[in-house]
C-alpha cells in the first residue's frame, strides 16, 4: 500500500498523527535539526540531512525518573513514575538509524532482561523512516554502507518514505503500518507510477555511496582481540580525546546508564541517565579504584566494545556507521579509521 502527500502540507499529517497520539520528529533548532515532541504541526521539519542526536532518546529518554519517595516512609508509598500510554510516532527517521532499534533490542528486551519502559515505548511507537536525499551529496563521515545498510533501506521501518519532488511518498511495510496508513485520510492513494519510482529510489540508494570497507565480523573481532595490548596503537588513535563523551551521547546504538537518587528536604527521586565509556568515572569503584584511568584504555574500550566484545557476544557489530560519533567529535576522532588501522596494525 503507498499514499502520498505533497510537501508543503507535511503538518497535516502531523497534526492528524498529533490526535492519534505523541508525534516525535526532526524540528530545526539553533545548531541543526533534532528529534523533537511535535507540539505545533508546523514544527515537523523534513529538510535535514540527518539529526544531531540520534531517535533513541524516543525510547530511551536522556533521562527518566523512575520513582519518587519521602526518605523513611515505607515502601507502600513509593510513587512510580506515569508512562505516557499513547501511542506514538517517530517520524523520519534515516535507515542507518533504524536499523540501530535492532541492536538496542539486544540490550533493553532479548538478553535474558526486558527493559519495560523501552519494550513499552517500542511497541507503542510505529516508526516512519525516511530514505536519505540521493540528489544530495553523502556526508564524508558515514560509512553505513560498511555495515550493509543502504541510504534508501526500508527493513526495520513500519512505514517507509520517500521524496518525489514535491511529493512524499509513503509505503506501509509492516502490518502495523499497513493498519495506519488508511487511518491517515488526508493522504492520498498512490499511483503505479509512484510505486515504480518508489521501487526504483530503493534500488538507486544501493548505488549512494558511503565510505566503505570489507569488514568480516570474525576477522575484525579477533584483529582487536590480537591488539589489545598493543599500548602504543591505543595512544596514538586516542592522543586528542578530550574525554568529552559527546561520540557516545550522540550514538544510536550507546546504551550505557546510571542510575541515581537525588534527595533534598526528606524527599527522593530515582532516576536513570546516560551514561559514557569516555567519561574518566566511568569505572571509578567504591574502593577509590579506577581500572581505565587512561584515555586510551577508555577509547580501546568503546572500539573493542562495538567491534570485538558484541560480535562475540550477540553476533552483530553495535555499530550502524551513521557518522555522528565523528562529525560531532570536537577533536575529529574518527571511529572508522580507528577500525581500518586496528586491521592493518
Ligand atoms: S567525542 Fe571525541 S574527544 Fe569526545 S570523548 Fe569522543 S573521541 Fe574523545
Ligand atoms: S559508533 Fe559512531 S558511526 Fe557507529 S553508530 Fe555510533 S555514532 Fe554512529
Amino acid at each position: 500500500m503507498l499514499k502520498k502527500i505533497a510537501i508543503e502540507k507535511i503538518s497535516q499529517l502531523a497534526a492528524v498523527l498529533m490526535e492519534k497520539g505523541t508525534l516525535l520528529a526532526p524540528v530545526k533548532e539553533v545548531s541543526g535539526h533534532n528529534f523533537a515532541e511535535i507540539k505545533d504541526p508546523k514544527q515537523v521539519d523534513l529538510d535535514f540531512y540527518n539529526t544531531i542526536m540520534s531517535p533513541k532518546g524516543a525510547f530511551f529518554p536522556h533521562k527518566e525518573d523512575f520513582v519518587k519517595y519521602k526518605i523513611g516512609k515505607p515502601l507502600s508509598e513509593v510513587e512510580p513514575a506515569v508512562l505516557n500510554l499513547k501511542p506514538a510516532f517517530l517520524f523520519g527517521v534515516r535507515p542507518c538509524d533504524v536499523k540501530s532499534f535492532e541492536i538496542m533490542d539486544i540490550h533493553f528486551d532479548a538478553a535474558g532482561i526486558i527493559d519495560p519502559y523501552w519494550r513499552f515505548r517500542r511497541e507503542a511507537t510505529t516508526i516512519f523512516g525516511y530514505a536519505y536525499d540521493l540528489s544530495q551529496p553523502v556526508d564524508s563521515a558515514d560509512f553505513y554502507n560498511t555495515l550493509g545498510i543502504y541510504a534508501a533501506d526500508p527493513e526495520g521501518s513500519d512505514i517507509f518514505m520517500v521524496k518525489k519532488d514535491k511529493e512524499l511518498l509513503l509505503k506501509a511495510i509492516t502490518k502495523k503500518g499497513e493498519n495506519l496508513l488508511p487511518e491517515l485520510t488526508v493522504l492520498k492513494d498512490g499511483i503505479t507510477a509512484d510505486e515504480k519510482y518508489f521501487t526504483e529510489y530503493v534500488n538507486k540508494g544501493k548505488e549512494y555511496k558511503t565510505r566503505f570497507m570489507t569488514l568480516d565480523q570474525e576477522v575484525v573481532a579477533k584483529k582487536l582481540e590480537d591488539i589489545f595490548d598493543n599500548t602504543d596503537f591505543w595512544t596514538k588513535m586516542s592522543a586528542a580525546c578530550l574525554s568529552c563523551g559527546i561520540c557516545t551521547f550522540v550514538c544510536p546504538t550507546c546504551y550505557c546508564f546510571d542510575i541515581c537518587d537525588d534527595t533534598l528536604f526528606g524527599k527522593g527521586t530515582r532516576r536513570r541517565v546516560w551514561d559514557a565509556c569516555m567519561f574518566t568515572d566511568f569505572t571509578l569503584e567504591a574502593s577509590g579504584h579506577n581500572p581505565r584511568t587512561q584515555v586510551y584504555q577508555r577509547l580501546r574500550q568503546k572500539i573493542c566494545h562495538k567491534y570485538s566484545y558484541h560480535i562475540r557476544k550477540y553476533g552483530v557489530i553495535s555499530c550502524v556507521g551513521c557518522g555522528r560519533c565523528t562529525r560531532h567529535c570536537p577533536v575529529n576522532i574518527d571511529i572508522y579509521s580507528i577500525v581500518e588501522a586496528a586491521l592493518k596494525a
